[in-house]
């Protein structure tokens, strides 16, 4: 079979796919053509099962990178049907290591080694401790799926089929390169400044975080999974659009402590109007606000209290900016 054809039915992206053969072609591969600023909500889900709303996961396009802020269970399906593949993926963010926002991070990478056999360069990884460790423990010679790479690294048909997408031997083992961050850390890059700020969740068990990204074209911000606290206000100050979980209908949280970690609606109503936020997305929907009526009043109550533009997410959502406005809101799901 010839290489060309081969390419054609592996689950390389269009783009990716041209780009390799580009690089067999000239010997190296034109940078794919910037993109405008973009988020795509992959997962507005929660941990509880639901087969419309996967678990946590956010897509940021931003001029050459791709840039995945959490990845939990479903949310690297929702991936591939937003046209994405994950060897398109540059980057990846982890705001807390709740399993509803990691585990599909091995899928992610797995699928990144797999495919794009040693042509793509490693992910760059970025999350609170224990990352690093949960990396190791997931990839590593002795780590949960150390035997399933030893054996695609030596097998003769593993090996045949990495040198038939284009891979040189040996084979190297997946390697993300994992930076631990914190509540103050400034990633910058192309075109872009993500600065990490404090949510409030479920401290001490778990370092939690919230994520903005500052670009020419406007600015996002993600506050991960938290309740009500200024240190997200400070964060999310003037931004564009703000996604927030929305977990709870006021008054129905089970505890203090659960209101605490995970706010409710017109906590959300506050933080954005104290935020002065332009566009405020609701996600990490339970199924039981996720219902019509109950809907229209968490709505109609936010924007009694707050009077930027208000939008309940769904999974596939994608909203655009331009000049700083949301320019167009796409959603795919019916
Ligand atoms: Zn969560
Ligand atoms: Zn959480």
């Amino acid at each position: 079979m010839e290489r060309r054809e081969f390419i054609s039915m592996t689950s390389l992206s269009t783009a990716a796919a041209a780009a390799l053969l580009a690089d067999e072609a000239q010997g190296q591969a034109p940078p794919p053509a910037p993109r405008p600023l973009s988020v795509t909500l992959l997962g507005t889900g929660t941990p509880s099962p639901s087969l419309a709303r996967q678990s946590s996961g956010y897509l940021v396009e931003v001029g050459r990178d791709l840039i995945v802020w959490d990845h939990g269970p479903g949310a690297h399906h929702r991936l591939l049907q937003s046209g994405h593949r994950s060897v398109d993926v540059t980057h990846a963010f982890f705001t807390h290591l709740h399993y509803d926002h990691c585990m599909d991070y091995g899928r992610l990478v797995l699928q990144r080694w797999d495919q794009g056999a040693d042509r793509v360069a490693d992910l760059k990884v970025y999350g609170p401790p224990p990352i690093a460790r949960m990396t190791e423990q997931l990839f590593g010679a002795d780590g949960i799926y150390g035997p399933d790479i030893r054996a695609r690294m030596e097998h003769k048909s593993s090996q045949d089929q990495f040198e038939a997408r284009g891979g040189t031997l040996p084979r190297r083992r997946p390697a993300p390169a994992v930076t631990e961050i914190h509540a103050g850390s400034v990633v910058k890059g192309e075109g872009w400044t993500l600065t990490v700020g404090h949510a409030q969740h479920v401290q001490p068990y778990l370092e939690c975080l919230a994520f903005r990204i500052d670009t020419p074209e406007g600015s996002i911000c993600y506050t991960g999974d938290s309740g009500p606290h200024d240190a997200i206000v400070e964060l999310a100050k003037g931004c564009d659009i703000l996604i927030h979980m929305n977990h709870y209908f006021s008054g129905t949280e089970p505890s203090p402590a659960y209101r605490a970690a995970c706010g409710n609606h017109r906590d959300n109503a506050v933080i954005a109007r104290r935020a002065g936020a332009k566009t405020l997305v609701l996600t990490h929907l339970l199924g039981q606000i996720d219902q019509p009526s109950v809907r229209e009043q968490i709505v109609h109550e936010i924007q009694t209290a707050y009077d930027g533009k208000v939008i309940w997410g769904e999974d596939l959502m994608k909203l655009t900016l331009a000049g700083s406005k949301v320019s167009t809101i796409e959603t795919r799901q019916g």
